[in-house]
C-alpha cells in the first residue's frame, strides 16, 4: 500500500512537468523526424525515471531521505522557471537565477504562482522518494543506492561535454541536480564568480559634456553598404552634410553570429580566450560608465513592455539610469523614433553613455520600410509582417532561389530606410560636438548570394563567412578630435581598416571614458587603435563552457560574396518617388512612446 502511495506521489510530481516532455517529443518529430535524437531522448528520459524510482526504494532511510531532499530542492528552480516562461531552462538561465537569488522577495511578487508549482512538485517528490518502505530488504541495497547517483553523474557528464546543453524535457529534479553539480564545478574552478564592482581607477576624468554612444544595429551586412562597396546601398555615412566626420573601419568581424552573444559581450567585454568568465563575472559597461561620471541610457528598439533583450537581467539594469522603449511606435518607424531620442540626448548638454540597440534588418523584412523606399524590385510581398520586429520563425518565406532574390531586394530597401535615412535623420538634428558614436551591427547575414536554398540568415550551425561581416564606423566632429585625450581615429583606421574586430570596441570605450589604457587592455585585450593581430574570425560556438570549446569561422575578404546586381531591375530616376531623399529633419524632441 505504502509502495503504491509512493509511486503515486512521484508520478503526480513528475506530471507537473509534462508540457516540457510533450514539447521535446514534438520538436523531435516535426517538422522532420529525428530518429537518433528521439531514441537518445527517450533513453535519457527512461534512465532518469529509473533513477528516481530506484532512489525511492533505497532501504537505508538516511540515504533515501538525503537523496530525496537534494533532488527535490534542485528541481524547484528549474520547475519554477519552466512554469513561468513555458520553455526549457537552459544552464545559463540557471546561473542567472542563482545570481538573482538575493532578490527572491521581488521574484515572489512576480512569479508567485510558478514558484508555488515548483514548491508543490518538490514536496510531492520529497515525500514520494523519502517515505518509508513497507518491506525492508537489504538484498538490492547497493544497487538501489548506486543507480540514482550514477545516473546523476552520467547526466552531469553529458551536459558537461555539451557545454550545459541537453537537458530539455528531462525531469526537472534531475536537471536541477545536474545543473547544481556543474555550477559547483564552475564556482570551484572560478569560471563563475559573483560579478565584480569596478576596480579600475578613472585616470583621466573628462570635464566636457561629450556623450559616448554605442550604436548597435541588427543584421546589417557590411558589404551591402555604399561605404564598403561601389555596389552598396545608401548608408548616409559616406559624406554626412552636418560637419560630422565618419571614420570608416571598413569591413569588420563580429564577436559571434547570434544577436544575444554579441550584445552580451559588447556590454561586458571579453577576449577570444576569456569571454565566458568576463561576460559572467566582470562589471558591465554601465558600471564603468557610472563610475566615470556618465549618466547611463539604454535604448532598446526591438523590444517593448519591459521585456529583456539579449541576455540583459535585473542585476545589469541596476546600473542603467534610463531605459527607453517605444511601445506605441509602429515597427517601421521605430529606428527613426530612436534617432530622435538619441539626438535629444546628444543635444541635452549632459554627459551620457548611450547604448542603442536598433531594429535594423532582422527577419522579417517584408514590411520594415515604407512604400516610397521600394527602390529595389522585385521585393518580398508586403503587408503581413508590419507588427513583428524580429523572429526565428520563417513562415512566409520559402527559401527558394527566387525568393532569395526578392529577399535581397527587400533587404536593400530596408537598409536605405533603417540605415541611410536613419543616419540622415539623426545627423540632421544632432549636435555631435564633443560626442562620439561607434556604429556597428551585431552580425552579418548569409542572404544566399552564392545560390542554394534554405531559410537561415545567421546563427547557423555551419555558418558562411558573411554571417560575421559587419560595418564599423566611428562618427565625431573636428571639435571632438581637438579635445585632450581624444582618439586619433585616422591613425586607427590606417592600421585597422578591413581587419578590426568587435572585441576591440569595449576596451576602446573604457579608454574614452577615462580608464587607463594599459590597465584596460591587460583585462580586455587590444583597442581599436592597435592593429588587430588576432585571426579575422568569429565564434560560432559561443556557448563554449565546461567541456565545449569555441569554434572560429575565418573570413577571407577576397572570398566574400557580394550582392549580385542581377537581383533587380533598375528603377528609372523619374519613378523613384522620394526614394533616397530623407524626410526633412524635425527638431529634436523626446520621442513619443518613451518611458
Ligand atoms: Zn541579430
Amino acid at each position: 500500500m505504502l509502495s503504491k502511495l509512493k509511486i503515486l506521489l512521484i508520478l503526480v510530481a513528475l506530471s507537473v512537468g509534462w508540457p516540457q516532455i510533450i514539447l521535446r517529443f514534438e520538436s523531435l518529430i516535426t517538422p522532420e523526424l529525428q530518429l537518433f535524437g528521439l531514441a537518445a531522448y527517450a533513453a535519457l528520459l527512461g534512465i532518469c525515471l529509473v533513477g528516481i524510482f530506484s532512489a525511492a526504494f533505497i532501504p537505508v532511510a538516511p540515504v533515501r531521505w538525503g537523496f530525496a531532499l537534494f533532488i527535490s530542492l534542485s528541481g524547484i528552480m528549474v520547475e519554477t522557471y519552466q512554469s513561468s516562461v513555458e520553455d526549457h531552462m537552459p544552464y545559463d538561465a540557471f546561473i542567472s537565477m542563482i545570481d538573482a537569488s538575493g532578490s527572491l522577495h521581488e521574484a515572489w511578487g512576480q512569479y508567485a504562482s510558478a514558484m508555488m508549482i515548483g514548491g508543490v512538485q518538490a514536496v510531492l517528490l520529497f515525500l514520494g522518494i523519502g517515505l518509508s518502505i513497507h518491506h525492508v530488504t537489504k538484498k538490492h541495497s547497493k544497487k538501489l543506492i548506486a543507480a540514482p547517483l550514477l545516473i546523476l553523474f552520467a547526466l552531469a557528464g553529458i551536459l558537461f561535454i555539451r557545454g550545459g546543453d541537453g537537458a530539455r524535457g528531462l525531469p526537472t529534479a534531475y536537471t536541477g541536480a545536474a545543473y547544481a553539480m556543474l555550477y559547483g564545478y564552475e564556482r570551484s574552478t572560478e569560471v563563475i564568480a559573483p560579478r565584480e564592482p569596478v576596480k579600475l581607477p578613472v585616470v583621466r576624468p573628462l570635464n566636457g559634456d561629450g556623450d559616448i554612444v554605442m550604436l548597435v544595429d541588427e543584421s546589417i551586412s557590411g558589404q551591402y553598404l555604399d561605404i564598403n562597396s561601389s555596389r552598396g546601398v545608401y548608408s548616409g555615412l559616406m559624406a554626412p552634410k552636418s560637419g560630422v566626420t565618419p571614420h570608416n573601419f571598413g569591413l569588420a568581424v563580429s564577436i559571434a553570429h547570434c544577436s544575444a552573444a554579441v550584445n552580451m559581450t559588447l556590454r561586458h567585454g571579453g577576449t577570444r580566450d576569456d569571454y565566458v568568465r568576463i561576460n559572467g563575472s566582470m562589471p558591465s559597461i554601465w558600471a564603468y560608465a557610472q563610475k566615470a561620471g556618465f549618466e547611463t541610457i539604454y535604448i532598446d528598439v526591438p523590444r517593448t513592455k519591459r521585456i529583456f533583450n539579449n541576455m540583459m537581467d535585473d542585476s545589469e539594469l541596476k546600473n542603467i539610469d534610463q531605459w527607453i522603449e517605444f511601445d506605441d511606435v509602429p515597427i517601421q518607424r521605430r529606428d527613426h523614433a530612436a534617432a530622435d531620442a538619441l539626438a535629444g540626448f546628444l543635444n541635452d548638454g549632459k554627459r551620457q553613455f548611450i547604448y542603442l540597440q536598433k531594429i535594423g534588418a532582422h527577419f522579417p523584412i517584408h514590411d520594415k520600410y515604407p512604400d516610397e523606399y521600394m527602390r529595389f524590385k522585385p521585393a518580398l510581398p508586403r503587408g503581413q509582417f508590419l507588427n513583428i520586429s524580429d523572429t526565428g520563425d520563417r513562415t512566409g518565406f520559402s527559401g527558394s532561389r527566387e525568393s532569395w532574390i526578392t529577399y535581397r531586394n527587400s533587404y536593400r530597401n530596408t537598409l536605405i530606410w533603417n540605415v541611410g535615412a536613419f543616419f540622415d535623420r539623426l545627423l540632421g538634428q544632432a549636435d555631435l560636438a564633443g560626442s562620439t558614436i561607434i556604429y556597428t551591427s551585431d552580425h552579418g547575414q548569409n542572404l544566399h548570394e552564392r545560390g542554394g536554398t534554405g531559410v537561415v540568415t545567421h546563427c547557423s550551425p555551419d555558418p558562411k563567412p558573411e554571417e560575421g561581416l559587419v560595418p564599423l564606423v566611428v562618427l565625431d566632429t573636428p571639435q571632438t578630435a581637438g579635445q585632450p585625450g581624444a582618439i586619433d581615429w585616422d591613425a586607427a583606421i590606417a592600421k585597422g581598416r578591413n581587419r578590426s574586430s568587435h572585441f576591440q570596441i569595449f576596451p576602446t570605450v573604457l579608454e574614452m571614458m577615462g580608464y587607463d589604457a594599459k590597465a584596460v587592455q591587460a583585462i580586455y585585450g587590444s583597442d581599436l587603435l592597435t592593429a588587430n593581430t588576432a585571426p579575422f574570425a568569429f565564434n560560432y560556438q559561443f556557448n563554449a563552457r565546461l567541456g565545449r570549446a569555441p569554434s572560429w569561422k575565418a573570413i577571407k575578404l577576397d572570398e566574400i560574396a557580394y550582392p549580385p546586381d542581377s537581383d533587380f531591375r533598375p528603377v528609372p530616376v523619374g519613378q523613384r518617388g522620394q526614394a533616397i531623399a530623407a524626410r526633412p529633419a524635425s527638431p529634436a524632441v523626446p520621442a513619443t512612446g518613451t518611458k
